[in-house]
């Protein structure tokens, strides 16, 4: 299963190495999307976990005993598209490249899986046609 997850680590767990000791403990794939992170300061990291149920369960509450809170994010975009004028605006805003416009045929393209959850295109596009919703 994949599920993502916002990761809170403290001053004193930023600069350890606590992803590094995750993947080695767990059988776990982690694709982090996003990261804040600074030594000596608080930090967040948005990351995509895969594997099976029990071991996704094992793995947060390994990071709970490091002191490294987890909250499931379960927010998506919405876009309606059947209202879009293909301005491209918003794939200008989206840097992870998940809305796109281009040749041949210069019609927006929604690719969800490279969505970082960024909301950047919420404001970008003139028509208001993005929207945040939960499962
Ligand atoms: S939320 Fe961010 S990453 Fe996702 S589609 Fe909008 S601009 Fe792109
Ligand atoms: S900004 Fe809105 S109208 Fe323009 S291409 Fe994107 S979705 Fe379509």
């Amino acid at each position: 299963m994949k599920r993502k997850y916002m990761l809170s680590f403290s001053e004193s767990t930023g600069d350890k190495p606590i992803i590094h000791d995750l993947i080695k403990r767990f059988d776990i794939c982690i694709n982090i999307i996003k990261a804040e992170m600074a030594p000596g300061l608080a930090g967040s990291m948005l990351a995509e976990f895969s594997a099976p149920e029990g071991d996704i369960a094992q793995a947060l509450e390994f990071l709970a005993a490091q002191g490294v809170g987890t909250a499931l994010v379960t927010d998506k975009i919405i876009f309606r598209e059947e209202r879009c004028v293909q301005c491209g605006s918003c794939a200008l805003a989206c840097f992870s490249k998940a809305l796109t416009i281009g040749p041949p045929d210069w019609k927006l393209s929604f690719q969800r899986e490279n969505c970082i959850l960024c909301k950047l295109c919420l404001t970008a596009c003139p028509q208001h046609l993005f929207t945040i919703a939960n499962d």
